[in-house]
């Protein structure tokens, strides 16, 4: 079996997304078992400078398609680039970022070569498919939440391939141990039209930056029972203080006490940090599918049936209006 994962650069710190290390890895799990390969497609205007680290976490190959026109995504270009390389690669799988790039070009390619896409899976596995008594053999199978979060759909695409989806940043793991594997680079044998090239795409600047929840260890989040945008406040204080992030729930963007690059879950980011403080959080399913995994949740809430007690490892019963300066207070002495 062989498996493509499109790698995207961050533009900002000239290495590859997070993302992308994350299905490199996703990728050499699924091969494992059939000792498959795992190709990486990169187009761009230059590489990543860390390319060396996607073959630490699972890349046999990448084939690359560079060109100082491809310096932001171009939809058509990009589009017909991989696919060329789809189409002389013939993978099984082909998986992407569910970032704004890869959300765009997924679809395209996916609808030209007449195959399914699963979009923002949050698992994936391989497994023999038993489809109208006869064996199709291994198949992806693609994990999502559908119906709000409600219910996990388990997506095959029995009759096409490749077989396609894309994964939110944060969802998969990188290894425990990096990978021991020579670094193979392969400019893409493929044509290039600049008619392809349109000067009409948008750049979007955020009203704030980046939120690092990649490399925080600690996320302080509030809900709406922070209750007001200067409660709120107490939150940026705190999470400055532990050396943290803010996060929030949807509900707390909602009421305009964050920003939604703030907001976590199924809608938002997904985050596994160290710890996970949940200030005035319910604890709804939605909520929930983007930090479950931290490795320690606290939870402060007024109300002792709240559901996110159930996934707490300490939880505190009471008001924040009188728990959050009293946590101030002793951080800053601490400090
Ligand atoms: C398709 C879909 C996608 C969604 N995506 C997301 C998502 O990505 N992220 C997300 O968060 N939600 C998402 N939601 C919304 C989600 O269903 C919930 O509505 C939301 O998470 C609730 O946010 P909350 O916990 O802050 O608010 P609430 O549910 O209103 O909970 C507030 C909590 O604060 C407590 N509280 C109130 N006052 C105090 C006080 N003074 N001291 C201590 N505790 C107090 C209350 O007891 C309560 O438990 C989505 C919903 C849908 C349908």
């Amino acid at each position: 079996m062989q498996t493509i994962v499109y790698i995207e650069k961050n533009p900002i710190t000239n290495k590859s997304r997070f993302v992308s290390l994350e299905l490199a890895y996703k990728a050499y799990t699924l091969m494992q078992p059939s000792k498959g390969e795992v190709v990486g497609v990169f187009v761009g205007d230059s590489l990543p400078e860390d390319t060396d680290d996607l073959f630490k976490n699972g890349l046999d190959r990448l084939i690359y398609y560079t060109d100082d026109n491809l310096k932001n995504l171009q939809s058509i270009a990009y589009k017909n680039i991989i696919e060329q390389i789809i189409k002389s690669e013939e993978p099984d799988i082909v998986l992407f970022g569910a970032t704004h790039n890869g959300r765009d070009i997924a679809p395209l390619i996916a609808s030209s070569l007449r195959t399914g896409l699963t979009a923002d899976c949050t698992q994936l596995y391989i497994d023999d498919l038993i489809y109208r008594k006869e064996n199709k053999g291994q198949s992806l199978f693609q994990v999502r939440p559908a119906f709000g979060g409600n219910i996990l759909a388990t997506i095959v695409t029995p009759d096409n391939r490749p077989m396609m989806a894309s994964v939110r940043e944060g969802v998969m793991t990188l290894p425990e141990k990096k990978l021991n594997k020579p670094v193979k680079l392969e400019k893409a044998n493929v044509d290039f039209n600049k008619e392809w090239i349109k000067n009409d795409f948008l750049s979007i600047i955020p009203k704030i930056k980046h939120v690092n929840f990649d490399t925080s260890d600690i996320i302080v989040a509030g809900g709406a029972g922070v209750g007001s945008k200067e409660t709120f406040n107490l939150l940026h204080q705190i999470a400055k203080s532990l050396g943290g992030e803010v996060g929030s729930s949807r509900a707390a963007v909602d009421f305009g006490f964050s920003e939604k690059v703030r907001q976590i879950g199924q809608t938002g980011s997904i985050v596994r940090p160290k710890l996970y403080i949940a200030c005035g959080i319910s604890g709804q399913i939605q909520h929930r599918a983007g930090m479950e995994e931290s490795k320690k949740i606290i939870a402060i809430n007024n109300d002792k049936d709240a559901p996110i007690f159930g996934i707490a490892h300490k939880g505190i019963i009471g008001d924040l209006n009188e728990i959050l300066p009293v946590m101030l207070h002793y951080l800053r002495e601490e400090e």
